[in-house]
């Protein structure tokens, strides 16, 4: 709870880096492909089979195609190609060296890749049915033809060792693969549900949620928990003069300043347009008042540039509240906003501490 807190208030979302989507995994397998079927091609060629040599080339080439069409944005036509390739190249070497050989195993590499990928399920259902028949259709037929060319069977053998070892091999990159794509969307996923868009820090919400933790930490362990509720003063106007976009700015270099300037265990939240909530663990009265009064002083002295204009200054009005004893975090809460309203009707640009408990 307490780190995952830390990743989504100080962590920008844009600055992780995987793979993006299924089309992201698919141009991995025509390299993937080309690369073993260039062993397989050296390896024919050492065995003195240049026939498969020859095949193999060509699939090295179907490969270089199909990775060239998905470039090129040409998925359906790459798609085609590699399951083609996949297909003949599976149904020669068995005709060729025999079932023994076990290049059929290929065939069952398609089902993992189809079933992930985003197209509907009927054709999905066509492709990997169309697999299973030709799987079944060459095991039938070399049931009662002998491969046109007999290999020594240590030479099949050896072969087929090859083709188990690479199959799985495929299978495992691939599934490491799409597990990255999934966690990736999980943690881009978790990112938009806990963090502003705007301004990368936590949203309301999962605002609470650290509060909350930190209420029974606080409860447990008899420390003080302090509540900052900031507001930017006369933002309406920037907006009216400058336009939102000036203002959004604005409210994210407001954003970064209290980011960099808080303490690490620090939670700071966009609370609503304008408006910014600060959970200040093991903080008193007079710690959260120092930290508020130095965020003050540096939003104060923030120059953010904008177009065609001199650039902006802004100043903000804080109010402070200490969590007391057994209530809830939307108590203190509400007495920072209390004294958030007083700061302002005092003049803003300034720190107000919450009324003391009579
Ligand atoms: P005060 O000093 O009393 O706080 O005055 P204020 O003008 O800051 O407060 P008011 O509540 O009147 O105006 C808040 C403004 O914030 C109004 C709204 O247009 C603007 N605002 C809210 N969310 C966003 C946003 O995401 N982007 C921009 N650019 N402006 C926003
Ligand atoms: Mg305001
Ligand atoms: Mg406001």
């Amino acid at each position: 709870m307490k780190s995952e807190k830390i990743a989504t208030t100080h962590r920008s979302p844009k600055a992780r880096s995987a793979p993006r989507s299924f089309w992201h995994l698919m141009y991995q397998v025509p390299v993937v492909a080309g690369a073993s079927h260039a062993f397989f091609m050296l390896l024919f060629f050492m065995l003195g089979a240049p026939l498969l040599g020859w095949v193999n080339l060509g699939s090295v080439a179907l490969f270089g195609l199909s990775y060239l069409c998905l470039r090129l944005k040409r998925n359906i036509l790459a798609v085609g190609l590699i399951l083609s390739e996949i297909v003949v190249h599976a149904a020669l070497a068995v005709r060729f060296i025999g079932w023994d050989s076990g290049f059929h195993y290929y065939l069952i590499l398609v089902a993992p890749i189809v079933f992930v990928s985003r197209s509907r399920s009927g054709p999905k259902l066509v492709i990997v049915s169309l697999m299973l028949t030709c799987y079944l259709a060459m095991d039938w037929f070399m049931k009662t033809h002998g491969p046109l060319y007999a290999l020594q069977e240590q030479t099949l053998s050896a072969l087929r060792y090859v083709n188990v070892t690479v199959t799985f091999l495929v299978l495992s990159f691939l599934s490491g693969q799409y597990y990255r794509l999934v966690t990736h969307a999980e943690r881009q996923l978790r990112a938009l549900a806990t963090t502003d868009p705007l301004t990368h820090l936590l949203n309301r919400r999962s605002w609470l949620e650290v509060a909350e933790y930190e209420v029974v930490q606080r409860q447990r362990h008899q420390e003080p928990l302090a509540v900052v509720l900031a507001d930017i003063d006369h933002f309406k106007s920037i907006n009216d003069q400058h336009g939102h976009q000036a203002g959004d700015r604005l409210l994210q270099a407001v954003s970064e300043v209290l980011r960099n300037t808080v303490r690490q265990q620090d939670s700071v939240a966009r609370w609503g347009g304008e408006e910014f909530m600060i959970l200040m663990p093991q903080a008193t009265l007079d710690t959260a008042r120092t930290v508020a009064e130095r965020l003050r002083e540096k939003v104060s002295a923030l120059n953010v540039p904008i177009e065609d204009h001199a650039p902006l200054s802004v100043s903000m009005t804080f109010g402070v509240a200490l969590h007391r004893a057994s209530e809830a975090i939307e108590a203190p809460v509400r007495r920072a906003d209390a004294a958030l309203y007083q700061g302002k009707a005092k003049g803003r640009n300034r720190v107000a501490i919450e009324d003391a408990p009579t």
